[in-house]
């Protein structure tokens, strides 16, 4: 991926930033950083094509590659890099999970990998830290909130169940030959210059990656200031945060505007996560129209995504109808061991994803999805391929708006929104 400066004079482009997101949902928690700090953010749905120009500063590849095959997430991401750098992007900004949502097989060691190997990157920085969020680093440890990660929720994941939180150790059993190293707490308490020379040491070290500690806003502006030359850094969306000043930029109302909502009021659910099982507890509680959807009757051959949209047309209006298959962990893991995980998630999503795209046929202009996966299944099943990022609901999840589709559209991480965050997102679209 040769110099790209002649490129982006030529198109008269200039997207500073190039990021590459191995989840929807984290797509648009990332776009929301860059938007809130002043920068114009465009999301795309995979790889757009060749010759399509984004007039951006920014530009998120959203993929679905967290756990996909670790061939395919390697190949969708280095194609992202191919067409971000070919447009323009000066730094590479692979995203992921702020709980370094992974399996043993990867997909961060490998892709981070295969893109230093593309851009030449020397060492790059490792960080999911996001403190607003609750997501430090410490010694090379990820906490979520007040519990190492091993000890959160994060430890049932359907999907990427994460048991270990010394991040050195988990990235450096993904790598096939990269070394892994750490920048502590003190060297990024000593400012930007201590951290490039720390990060200097360890590519002499022989080093590709270094996790980075983070407790504070304060350390990932030092972070984002230190590595503000890098060609490649691999981050959660926190970083992101000190990115837009280093280019000049400062937080703006416009970059936020979306058109006015149409349309009814829609949500499908299909995390699994702590935070979405209260959302739905308490949406229901509150009076909440819901429709549970059922794997193990999907597995016997209902089709539940018909059910539900029978169920949800006669209820469609200013009130959001909830769908979800969100379920307690002992349930989840009751339905894996009958139906096998990935069997079970594929069958679910699919069924969200079609309760989703008949919900939109059927007049919802406003849709909440909760979930990464669920999100991406949906994303994809809708035909969307650019979001222009709004005003933000909670950390995290902004609105967003698909304007072929006339939809405006929330992805909710798993792990991210309040209690009430379902009857809230509406309220702020209005
Ligand atoms: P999160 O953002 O919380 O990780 P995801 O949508 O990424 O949520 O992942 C949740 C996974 O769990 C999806 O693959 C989904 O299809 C699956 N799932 C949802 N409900 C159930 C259920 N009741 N039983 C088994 N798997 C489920």
């Amino acid at each position: 991926m040769a110099d790209t400066e002649a490129v982006r004079k030529e198109r008269g482009v200039d997207m500073i930033l190039g990021c590459i997101a191995d989840d929807f949902t984290g797509a648009t928690d990332l776009a929301n950083n860059l938007v809130r700090a002043g920068m114009r953010a465009v999301q795309t749905i995979g790889v757009p094509a060749a010759d399509e120009a984004i007039d951006a500063d920014a530009v998120v590849v959203a993929l679905k590659s967290r756990t996909a095959p670790v061939d395919d997430a390697v190949r969708a991401s280095l194609a992202a890099a191919r067409w971000l750098r070919t447009h323009g992007a000066r730094q590479i900004y692979f995203k992921v999970c702020s709980t370094f949502d992974s399996t043993a097989q990867g997909n961060i060691g490998p892709v981070a990998e295969a893109l230093g190997a593309a851009l030449d990157a020397g060492l790059a920085i490792v960080t999911p830290a996001f403190p607003e969020n609750g997501r430090t680093v410490f010694k090379g440890h990820l906490f979520v909130g007040e519990l190492l990660l091993s000890d959160s929720p994060m430890r049932d994941h359907p999907l990427t169940p994460m048991t270990d939180a010394n991040l050195v150790r988990v990235l450096q059993a993904q790598c096939r030959s990269a070394q892994v190293g750490l920048v502590d707490h003190r060297v990024v308490a000593r400012g930007a210059a201590a951290v490039r020379e720390r990060i200097e040491a360890l590519r002499r070290e022989g080093k590709t990656f270094a996790i980075a500690d983070a407790v504070s806003d304060d350390d990932l502006r030092t972070l984002a200031l230190a590595t503000r030359d890098a060609v490649l850094v691999v981050a959660g969306s926190g970083l992101a945060i000190g990115i837009p000043a280093l280019h000049g930029m400062a937080p703006r109302d416009e970059a936020s505007q979306l058109p006015p909502p149409q349309g009814a009021c829609a949500i499908v659910s299909g995390s699994c996560s702590a935070a979405t099982n209260a959302q739905v507890a308490a949406f229901i509680a509150a009076g909440g129209a819901a429709f549970a959807i059922d794997a193990l009757r999907i597995a016997a051959g209902e089709d539940q995504a018909a059910q539900a949209l029978a169920w949800a047309r006669s209820r469609l209006g200013a009130s959001p109808v909830l769908v979800y298959a969100t379920a307690a962990p002992a349930t989840v893991r009751d339905v894996q061991s009958r139906l096998g995980a990935q069997r079970a998630g594929a069958l679910v999503e699919d069924t969200l994803a079609r309760v989703a795209e008949g919900l939109v046929a059927a007049g919802v202009g406003q849709l909440l999805v909760a979930g990464g996966e669920t999100s991406g299944a949906c994303v994809q099943r809708l035909g969307i391929t650019q979001l222009r990022i709004g005003p933000q609901i909670d950390p995290g999840v902004p609105w967003c708006h698909a304007a072929a589709q006339r939809l405006h559209l929330a992805l909710k991480s798993g792990n991210f929104g309040g209690h009430d965050f379902f009857q809230r997102a509406f309220t702020l679209l209005r």
